[in-house]
């Protein structure tokens, strides 16, 4: 990226974040927009495809349309012929599909024989919101994307207002435990607030410039987020650093705030949420009336438990980082993870597929993005998860809008998961597969990582080393890890960060666990990953 690019960004951004931070949506927009939404699906699609696929060049699923032998006007047949899903299983069916590793740009596009190497930016939406909308296409759609899309908040908001509306949390006091930049959750869920009419109370991290150090840039952006801002009159409030360890501050914030409004909403992951629960426990704080939302790990039945016996609310949220928020939580569910399908950002079909290094096969997930707004463009991407779709009558109010589409029993086939941070399998395995055996011996077989679920139900991860390994100090392995994972990218470190302050990896000496037919995957499940 050009200086001169980035100079443009934040200046865009400068202005965009005022004309953003002086509209507040209504409960009358939101419906509106979501009607109109869900009634041009279809339209949205072919636009999308039109101008984000077929109208540029360089487009990593143009050579999936070219193999599958299908130009514009073929979409455009087909989605009048069998409708939108109806077609996205056709092309699915020709291999106009693409895989989380290869949408990562971990792996390189391998269909019929042929091979297209990809980098995870080649699936950056290449035109910004307005250009879409343009009646000729001329130059001015291009543009660099800032990490925190405007436009994108913009685009998220109209249903979550919906659905905060039918939790009776609009209004509620509203505090966020969520990261610092890079990790855009916090930002994200800042400016959402404002939108909504609702600027957070507090923004609480649970990592410090401390833990990871932020680029300049992102240290920059947040302060600039945050001024000006408040120059426009909106009291955004400055990161508090809590760590993992202090949950308490929060569960008491919680306590008081419910106490003296009668509710109280605080944005978190799943196992932070859990940590809520337990410290509030422990300091025998009444959580009654506090609502915690949130998602970005599998809210486990352990984990689900743990919240629940606090008495707060879960409200479960299922988010891809990439797309944005794809189910919100119903209110009249049925287990702990029932969320509806928000199908006027989304079409999502399910394909079976094999589970590497294992005999299983699930239906994967595969996800595609309606919104022009959209951060990256998916056309039938998977997203490593499997689950179950189901049309089932709640009763509650995001039915009543339209969202009539469940998700349920979502797994994540490849991901491992602890203090809510997805890791992909593949910076893993690097790791266990040639640094740690390159320095302190044995080959990939002596080492594996597992997953389970500690008593409370936090997620531990034990990195299983053979005994036959001479390994003095087990504290030095650990640190390796740590370090590998810390120069691997941007999101392993910020797991970095957070696995180190939970100590959520610990060292067990024994033999790796082998699956019934003699494979050994590097990364085991201990808990069944099934339905
Ligand atoms: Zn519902």
């Amino acid at each position: 990226m050009t200086i001169l690019s980035d100079l443009k960004m934040y200046s865009r951004f400068i202005w965009g974040l005022r004309g953003f931070l002086k509209h507040t949506l209504t409960l009358e927009e939101a419906k509106t927009i979501i009607k109109k939404r869900l009634e041009e699906r279809e339209t949205n699609f072919l636009r999308l495809v039109r101008r984000g696929i077929f109208g540029y060049p360089k487009s990593p699923y143009l050579p999936l349309m070219k193999l599958a032998q299908c130009e514009m006007g073929d979409v455009e047949n087909m989605v009048r012929a069998k409708g939108l899903e109806g077609t996205l299983h056709a092309l699915r069916e020709a291999g106009v599909y693409v895989t989380f590793e290869e949408f990562k740009g971990r792996e390189p596009i391998v269909r019929s024989g042929k091979l297209f190497p990809v980098k995870d930016h080649d699936f950056d939406n290449p035109y910004l919101s307005a250009y879409y909308y343009a009646k000729t296409g001329g130059t001015t759609g291009a543009g660099t994307r800032v990490m925190v899309d405007l436009d994108h908040i913009a685009d998220n908001a109209p249903y979550l207002m919906l659905a905060y509306d039918g939790y009776k949390v609009l209004d509620a006091p509203l505090a966020l435990w969520r990261g610092i930049l890079p990790d855009t959750s916090g930002v994200w869920h800042i400016l959402l607030g404002c939108r909504l009419g609702n600027v957070p109370k507090k923004w609480f991290t649970p990592i410090t410039n401390q833990d990871i150090k932020p680029a300049l840039k992102n240290r920059l952006a947040t302060y600039y987020i945050i001024t000006l801002g408040r120059l426009f009159g909106v009291p955004i409030p400055s990161p508090e650093p809590v760590g993992l360890g202090q949950a308490a501050i929060i569960a008491q914030w919680a306590s008081q705030m419910s106490k003296a409004h009668g509710a109280c909403l605080i944005r978190v992951g799943v196992s932070t949420a859990l940590r809520i629960c337990i410290a509030a426990q422990e300091q025998g704080l009444d959580l009654t009336g506090v609502t915690l939302i949130g998602g970005g790990e599998p809210p486990t039945p352990a984990k689900l438990k743990g919240i629940a016996r606090s008495g707060v609310r879960w409200i479960p949220h299922y988010t891809i980082t990439e797309a944005g928020i794809v189910g919100l939580g119903c209110s009249q569910p049925v287990d702990g993870n029932d969320l509806h399908f928000l199908k006027d950002a989304l079409a999502l079909i399910q394909y079976p597929r094999h589970v590497p290094g294992t005999e299983i096969t699930v239906d994967a997930f595969h996800f595609t993005t309606l919104l022009p707004t959209s951060p990256k463009l998916f056309l039938n991407v998977e997203s490593d998860d499997y689950g179950v779709i189901e049309n089932r009558s709640c009763g509650c109010p995001l039915e009543s809008y339209g969202f009539t589409e469940h998700l349920r029993h979502i797994r994540s086939f490849r991901k491992l998961t602890g203090e809510g941070v997805t890791l992909i399998g593949s910076e893993m395995i690097h790791i266990l597969e040639e640094i740690l055996p390159s320095h302190f011996g044995g080959s990939p077989l002596d080492y594996q990582l597992m997953e389970e679920e500690d008593d409370h139900g936090f997620t531990k991860l034990s990195l299983i080393i053979s005994p036959k390994i001479n390994i003095k100090d087990e504290t030095e392995v650990i640190e390796m890890f740590l370090n590998a994972l810390r120069r691997s990218s941007t999101s392993a470190d910020l797991a970095r960060a957070l696995w180190s302050q939970a100590g959520t990896l610990r060292v067990k000496r024994m033999e790796p666990i082998w699956t019934a037919r003699g494979k050994l995957n590097p990364l085991y499940l201990a808990r069944p990953s099934g339905h």
